[in-house]
């Protein structure tokens, strides 16, 4: 089956909300005293803890060692002591937490200098060691898909069309980090051969197509390019980009390495700057802290294994009133009811909205809106009945499972019909079902 046969430029306009953090300079924030390490960040095996109650650790100190195939490394983000490890929540759930209790010394253990000449294996090793996992809900450790691609690529696309309303993380790494993304790009594309490079931008945010173009300029690259691209949802899905960008068609299940292209998202792309040439491990990034109900929207720089209610703390509390917490944006976020939780890896926005009555679920018109807008051409009212009726077979019929979890279904959907949540029930029921086999 072809994808982009019917992979389409379909797709909603929808309001941004982007203004209330777009301008904001990414800003640093007090530390806390105690930090909350997940061993569960990132898509595949957790971490396992290297430490014990007690160890001191610096910035960069190892603390849990990623268990090999898809798995991660997870370092200190403060110097301290380790004070607990215990069996607890993180935003993919239940898994051993380590708790760190910050001396504020911010004493730092750095990986090795790597040289100038840096061969794949040498490069990888590096993502590997600095723990770098790709944003976005999977959090895939990102020296594997740079290992699974060091034969194919012809192409480098980084991937900074941040199309999830509100989210301003990205736009704001690309305006204020745009020399260390270019020089990094320049290595990458040395490291692989690629004689081309694009960095996708959404049109509605010329302050990062300047910040960039001004870099390329001054780094005197003539194979790095801005592409624009519309404002419209969902920008940032990889086979649709590879599509627009390079005009590249990409077949059902095939990765971007599968079309001869590596494909990063912009903050990655940052992270592997900071390993490769401050041999840093990745212990902060940027989170774009936002929505109506928080007091004081922010693009903080964040240390992975902060609390929620310290960044609430940071940006001036919430409003009074009842409320809905997302982390990631409001069409692919999660919400989450508890405060205490911490940031990891991959936690790009924390979103706060007012929460309004919840509005009643009313019978399907068959306006088909649904169908028209979905960017992979499914049929998400037909899948949705067929979890509802049980009919698992219809729903593997229905492609159920190329479903992109883009939510454009249910936020068109008149009858305010949760068509996303039904598809996703669904395909986790058809996934528990090839467990059982
Ligand atoms: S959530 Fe899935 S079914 Fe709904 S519009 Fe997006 S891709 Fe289509
Ligand atoms: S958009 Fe909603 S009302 Fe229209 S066909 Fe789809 S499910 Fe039915």
């Amino acid at each position: 089956m072809n994808l982009i046969k019917y992979l389409t430029t379909k797709g909603v306009k929808i309001p941004d909300h982007k203004e209330m953090t777009r301008d904001l300079n990414v800003v640093n924030i007090k530390t806390p005293k105690h930090l909350y390490y997940s061993m569960d960040m990132h898509i595949g095996k957790p971490a396992k803890p290297v430490v014990a109650v007690g160890d001191s650790v610096k910035i960069g100190s190892l603390l849990g060692k990623n268990q090999g195939g898809i798995s991660a490394n997870i370092h200190s983000s403060v110097s301290g002591k380790v004070i607990s490890i215990d069996e607890d929540g993180g935003f993919r759930g239940k898994c051993e937490l380590i708790t760190v209790e910050n001396d504020y010394k911010d004493e730092k253990v750095k990986l090795k200098d790597l040289g100038d000449d840096i061969s794949i294996e040498e490069f990888t090793k590096r993502l590997q060691e600095a723990g770098i996992t790709g944003k976005g809900g999977a959090g895939f450790p990102t020296h594997i898909k740079y290992e699974m691609e060091k034969h194919e690529a012809e192409y480098l696309l980084i991937n900074g069309a941040e199309c999830e309303p509100y989210s301003t993380s990205d736009h704001r790494c690309m305006v204020e980090y745009a020399d260390e993304i270019v020089k990094i790009t320049n290595l990458i594309m040395k490291i692989y051969q690629v004689d081309e490079t694009y960095i996708a931008v959404e049109n509605q945010m010329p302050e990062s197509k300047r910040a960039l173009n001004q870099a390329i300029k001054k780094s005197h690259s003539k194979s790095i390019k801005v592409y624009e691209l519309p404002s419209i949802y969902p920008q940032g899905h990889a086979a649709l980009q590879i599509d627009k960008v390079l005009g590249i068609e990409t077949k059902e299940k095939q990765r971007s390495g599968d079309v001869g292209v590596l494909q990063s998202n912009v903050s990655t792309i940052k992270a592997i700057h900071d390993a490769v040439f401050n041999n840093e491990t990745f212990f902060r990034r940027i989170i774009t802290v936002t929505g109506p109900m928080i007091k004081t929207p922010k693009n903080v720089m964040a240390r992975i294994g902060t609390e929620v209610a310290h960044l609430v703390e940071e940006c001036g509390g919430f409003y009074d009133g009842e409320r809905i917490n997302i982390t990631g944006g409001p069409m692919m976020g999660k919400s989450f009811g508890n405060l205490s939780l911490s940031v990891d890896k991959d936690t790009t926005t924390l979103l706060f909205l007012k929460r309004h009555s919840k509005t009643e679920e009313k019978a399907c018109i068959r306006c088909a809106r649904c169908i028209d807008h979905c960017p992979v051409s499914l049929q998400p009212i037909l899948i949705s009945s067929a979890y509802r009726t049980r009919e698992y077979d219809l729903g593997i019929t229905l492609k159920s499972e190329s479903c992109i979890n883009c939510g454009i279904c249910s936020y068109i959907c008149p009858s305010k019909i949760n068509l996303l949540d039904d598809i996703q029930n669904l395909n986790k029921e058809l996934e528990g079902k090839d467990d059982d086999q």
